[in-house]
């Protein structure tokens, strides 16, 4: 199908793009601050307000409650510098964390962009942990402030709070007698209504600490990854670049702002881009977020693989019977996207989807599928312009050795030194140090690169499985059985085998209507042989009901690992279910 609106790509030839792309002619694309400094807040809020999208919508809420709530750039940049006026007013000093606890509603990202414009740190919690992992996080972040609602105080912080002596400031979103009624605690609302409108951005440079973002837990305890105001460069370059952002863009970013997408691209890119953003403030709704397609006229759209999967689910029928012309570009990323979910698209929105990858280490988008660029479905695409990507290999000197053969699997590594790369991970600096060798960031992820230089996800590095001298990524076997009209979801692990080394086990939700039977386990090993070969394909499938995920919606592998073995389960803060 044709774009729906004739507008050109931003990136219109790849090859040529790189060639001439550089970090510092990026940054002229930003105003900067006056003494030369830079200020994440201020190059998405405060010069649009001051120029000419003042009017212009920059965030509509979509309240649960059905209504809408649009904030212009001129009443966001009027809200975010009250915000900031508020943390001056109770003596919180520049480069104090500001953790926020909350569902999506503007206090949310007026908070964020208020603490950055300040010259604080922003450190998102996700508002479905419980108070365990509430505590933990803002003790290793030492948040001297938290802004959250007098339901989730009561509930999740209000408790630990004795053990939480760095604490001293809690800002309430909600209601005046309620908030009143908890002792200790300060209600924002009537602070902001309060406070001056005029408070000036911090001078800041693009060294200045600006996010505090915890890792998915995938693999372990999550770790607090350090990002400066100099990220807002490639939060800039990654939003013209990868989302084809443009002047009169509808954008929805569906992750939530606990997570770095939902920071890097919830909340900043499509502002310093100067675009709408749509915020949905409801849960996953296959219906309602088609629904939110067509209404809002989104014309760019930012989602994840299990979303994705869970919209496949629930049949084409729904996008078909909406009027989704406006949309002229789906991306996706957190985890890899199978190669039939890219065509999926095809068919539900008459373009595939756009697969990406990064994490929270690298602050933005790192390798991409282009809108202008033949989509390879299973692929990750190529390194944005201005990263150079590469394939290596651990050596025994401790440094690495880059791999120059195509097809050959390794480490994925990134030449270390882009605007948004991290900082640091707090309190970690050995674990940090330790991603880094002879001039590469090592991102722990393993790959391929073709002859035609797009990337392919392997798996990470800690559920590659090794199998009678074979090395198998998990997403290889994952999404040949996702192939089969029959499986909704899989997720494969290695288990131990004296003889084998590893045998490969996968563990799948069949699609409703479809019956768990020996007869289905032995189709599915037998459609997993044909595709990938004997060596590859599981050896046993067990049919289950759902997958452990975290809750930014990536499998939990060592879960699934560690049950099998009968080994403990480890950190389970960012376990999707019910708060613990
Ligand atoms: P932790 O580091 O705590 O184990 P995590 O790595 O899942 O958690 P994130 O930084 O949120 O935390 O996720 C980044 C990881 O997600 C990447 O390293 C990669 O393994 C996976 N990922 C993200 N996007 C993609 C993609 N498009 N294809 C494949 N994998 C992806
Ligand atoms: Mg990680």
């Amino acid at each position: 199908m044709p774009d729906a609106q004739p507008v050109a790509p931003n990136l219109d030839d790849y090859d040529d793009a790189c060639r001439r792309f550089t970090w510092a002619q990026a940054r002229t694309a930003l105003r900067g601050l006056p003494d030369g400094g830079l200020n994440m807040a201020y190059e998405a809020v405060g010069r649009h307000a001051a120029g000419a999208r003042a009017t212009q919508v920059a965030l509509r809420f979509l309240r649960r409650d059905g209504t809408v709530h649009d904030l212009t750039y001129a009443a966001l940049a009027v809200e975010i510098a009250r915000f900031a006026g508020v943390l001056t007013s109770l003596g919180v000093s520049p480069g104090s964390a500001v953790f926020v606890l909350a569902d999506r509603v503007p206090e949310l990202y007026i908070a964020a962009l208020g603490t950055l414009w300040h010259g604080g740190v922003f450190a998102p919690l996700f508002s479905a942990f419980g108070p365990e992992p509430i505590a933990s996080r803002l003790t290793l972040g030492e948040g001297r402030v938290l802004v959250t609602t007098p339901a989730y105080y009561r509930a999740k912080v209000q408790p630990m709070r004795a053990a939480l002596p760095s604490l001293t400031q809690v800002l309430l979103i909600g209601d005046a007698a309620e908030i009143a009624a908890l002792p200790d605690t300060k209600d924002l609302r009537a602070l902001l209504a309060a406070a001056p409108t005029d408070t000036a951005v911090a001078s800041t440079t693009a060294d200045t600490l600006a996010l505090l973002h915890f890792t998915s837990g995938t693999t372990g305890r999550p770790k607090g990854a350090m990002h400066v105001h100099g990220a807002v460069v490639a939060h800039a370059a990654t939003g013209r670049l990868v989302l084809d952002l443009h002047d009169d863009d509808v954008f929805w970013c569906t992750a939530d702002p606990g997570w770095v997408t939902g920071t890097s691209y919830g909340i900043v890119a499509p502002l310093v881009c100067g675009v709408t953003s749509i915020i949905d403030e409801g849960d996953f709704d296959a219906a309602r977020w088609y629904q939110v397609l067509e209404t809002q006229r989104v014309t760019v759209w930012y989602t994840s693989p299990t979303a994705i999967r869970m919209l496949i689910r629930a049949g084409t029928a729904l996008p078909k019977a909406r009027d989704l012309r406006a949309l002229r570009f789906v991306a996706s990323v957190g985890e890899p996207l199978n190669a039939d979910a890219v065509v999926w698209g095809v068919d539900a929105f008459g373009q595939p989807i756009h697969d990406n990858w990064w994490q929270t280490e690298t602050g933005g988008i790192m390798i991409a599928n282009y809108r202008a660029m033949a989509v390879r479905p299973g692929s990750m695409g190529r390194p944005l312009p201005g990263i150079e990507a590469a394939i290596v290999h651990r050596v025994a000197s401790g440094g690495v050795a880059v791999e120059t053969a195509p097809g050959v699997q390794g480490e994925l590594a990134l030449r270390a030194g882009w605007p948004s790369m991290f900082r640091g991970y707090l309190h970690d600096e050995a674990r940090y140090a330790a991603c880094f060798a002879d001039g590469w960031y090592l991102t722990g992820d393993h790959a391929r690169r073709d002859a035609d230089g797009y990337f392919w996800f392997v798996g990470r590095a800690d559920d590659v499985i090794k199998s009678s001298g074979h090395l198998i990524g998990p997403f290889e076997v994952e999404s040949a059985l996702l192939a089969h009209p029959a499986v909704a979801e899989a997720a494969v692990i290695g288990v131990p085998d004296p003889m084998a080394g590893e045998l490969v086990k996968a563990f799948v939700v069949l699609k409703p209507g479809e019956t768990a039977s020996d007869a289905m386990a032995n189709t599915l090993r037998g459609f997993a042989r044909t595709r990938l070969g004997a060596a590859v394909a599981p050896k046993t499938i067990a049919f289950v009901a759902g997958i452990p995920k975290t809750r930014s919606g990536k499998i939990l592998r060592r879960l699934l690992k560690a049950r099998e073995l009968g080994l403990p389960e480890g950190d389970l803060s960012t376990l999707e279910g019910p708060s613990q």
